[in-house]
């Protein structure tokens, strides 16, 4: 008998067809035994759904668990939080070892140091553009232009094939980093041969190509340049390349920056130490905005998302001890709202416009462009790699789509769509051949609860039509010894003819003890549920909406 062929599969866990939270497998082996390699471990924000009290949500990591003693490697694209953010979290169920380039190694050894209680991880740096072995897995990084430094693109070489895993990239010729798409190797990799390519969906549904970091730099110095009295820009802490841009801009206008926010303070202390930083010249502490004439000063502040605890939104009130803002004055939005978000950002927004902060936004000018590829790139990566398949991921399902015919389009052999826990088999005869648990976790205070756990389930509940408690004290043979107690929490008062709607729940206690026949009717957990029954539908008569009732029958 002939051994079983060896293979390549592939399996997200996590990022396809929903926002963040990117998780993909590659298992290299037979049937009988895989070995494995993780790459990214993300998280997403809970912004985004109606999960009162959850903050983040991780993917669920069951499978990779189980499969712990097949795992070769866990290794990071870049340091977005939708690629890394789960590592403190979850790496302890694993104690996988992490490879990460320099400054993604940095960044998450940061954010340890950061999280009081975080466990002690440890990595292993791998080179810009290097490569070097995880198991049976032969990787070689891509340098890919993004926004944030060092976001590497996988190649994947297996005796059962390669495979390009993008990560997050778009094509910028000329970035501020000056980290360029590695075309040359990617064309390379083109004539070596490539079987799949795994790839970032996240512009799929625009056209064209997007304008480059140094257009957005020249736009946002024109703008500092012009400004008269206090400037304050907000960004994502982790995009370097903007944030250098922005100093630039600041110093050639003559104006010193402030540093505002604890996120933009680590990030720039990562950037320093890894070189990115080299040659801008020392940045101040918020003490000393005070002390520098308006024209003369720029803040550079965290909280683009409407975060309410960070820099721009305590500003924006007003409650922020050092930087204040007034009539005149100019705050440029250098970044994307994410989706969730748009509200908390809004309001920020107005209450500046409304104390007559100027406000330029990515909506009139150029301040801000998305790193991910749009068509036109997608098109030419594919033109330069030349992959057998295209397996869409990172997006929704219209950005998953948009990429499955853009790659149609360019006469890529097959397409294949798939969704988190299916197995892909990429060599031999590909396509999906099974699936593999996956899920999300929640993150809820410090505890990480599954998804479908109940707790999350009545706390929406809970959100929407509030909670009736009804205490009722019954003797042995089925009186009531005493009035019920009854408390309502989230309810209305009144009902919409200006009844009382504790009375009415009162009555409605009474009435339906009262119909219950004496003897087995009236043992404690039938009177319990059916006065549960005539509570909700009583109150959802007079709301349109049914509360969560609890009944508590204690026998004397
Ligand atoms: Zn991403
Ligand atoms: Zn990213």
């Amino acid at each position: 008998m002939s051994a079983p062929q060896q293979e390549l599969v592939f399996a997200p866990l996590g990022g396809v067809g929903e926002i963040g939270m990117n998780l993909s497998i590659y298992g290299f082996g037979d049937d009988r035994r895989r070995q494995w390699l993780a790459v990214d471990l993300g998280v997403s924000f809970a912004a985004e759904e109606h999960l009162p009290g959850i903050d983040l949500i991780l993917p669920d990591i069951r499978y990779l668990e189980a499969e712990r003693k097949n795992l070769a490697g866990l290794i990071l694209t870049h340091a977005h939080e939708d690629h890394f953010g789960a590592i403190i979290d979850l790496w302890p169920r694993l104690k996988v070892p992490i490879y990460a380039t320099p400054f993604s190694a940095a960044l998450l050894a940061a954010k340890c140091a950061n999280e009081p209680g975080a466990p002690k991880i440890p990595i292993n740096v791998v080179p810009v553009g290097g490569r070097f072995k995880i198991g049976p897995f032969d990787i070689e990084l891509v340098t890919m232009a993004h926004s944030i430094p060092e976001s590497n693109a996988l190649i994947i070489r297996t005796p059962a094939g390669n495979v390009l895993h993008t990560g997050d990239w778009k094509i910028d010729p000329t970035p501020i980093l000056k980290d360029a798409t590695d075309e040359t190797k990617l064309r390379a990799l083109g004539e070596e041969g490539c079987l799949a390519l795994i790839g970032d969906s996240t512009n799929a549904v625009r056209d064209g190509r997007s304008p480059s970091e140094a257009d957005v730099a020249r736009s946002i110095a024109d703008i500092i340049k012009n400004a008269r009295r206090r400037v304050a820009v907000t960004t994502f802490a982790s995009n370097v390349g903007r944030l250098r841009a922005v100093c630039d801009a600041a110093h050639a206008a003559g104006r010193e920056v402030v540093l505002v926010g604890r996120a933009m303070d680590r990030v720039i202390g990562v950037a320093r130490e890894t070189g990115y930083f080299d040659g801008v010249s020392d940045l101040r502490g918020p003490d000393a905005y005070g002390y520098l004439p308006p024209d003369k000063v720029l803040a550079l502040c965290t909280g683009s998302q409407g975060e309410p605890r960070a820099a721009l939104a305590r500003i924006a009130e007003d409650q922020h001890p050092d930087v204040t803002l007034s009539k005149g004055d100019l705050v440029i939005y250098s970044a994307r709202t994410i989706p969730g978000n748009e509200k908390a950002v809004g309001r920020i927004i107005n209450g500046l416009i409304e104390q007559g902060i100027e406000v330029i936004t990515d909506r009139t000018h150029l301040v801000h462009v998305s790193g991910h590829p749009r068509r036109a790139e997608i098109e030419a990566l594919i033109g330069w790699v030349r992959p057998r398949i295209v397996v869409p991921v990172h997006g929704e399902a219209l950005h998953l789509n948009e990429h499955a015919a853009i790659a149609r389009k360019c006469s890529v052999a097959q397409v294949i769509r798939c969704r988190n826990g299916d197995l892909v088999r990429l060599s031999g005869d590909p396509g999906i051949i099974d699936q593999v648990p996956a899920g999300r976790i929640y993150k809820d205070g410090v505890i990480l609860v599954q998804a479908d756990a109940r707790t999350v389930a009545d706390r929406r509940r809970l959100s929407f039509a509030g909670v009736i408690s009804v205490a009722l004290a019954l003797t042995a043979d089925g009186r009531l010894v005493a009035d019920p107690e009854i408390d309502l929490v989230g309810i209305p008062e009144r009902d919409r003819d200006g009844e009382l709607m504790a009375e009415a729940v009162y009555d409605a206690v009474i009435e339906t003890f009262e119909q219950l026949p004496r003897g087995r009717k009236r043992d404690p957990d039938s009177v319990a549920e059916a006065v549960r029954r005539g509570v909700r539908s009583a109150v959802a008569g007079r709301w349109g909406k049914k509360p969560m009732c609890h009944v508590h029958v204690l026998s004397v």
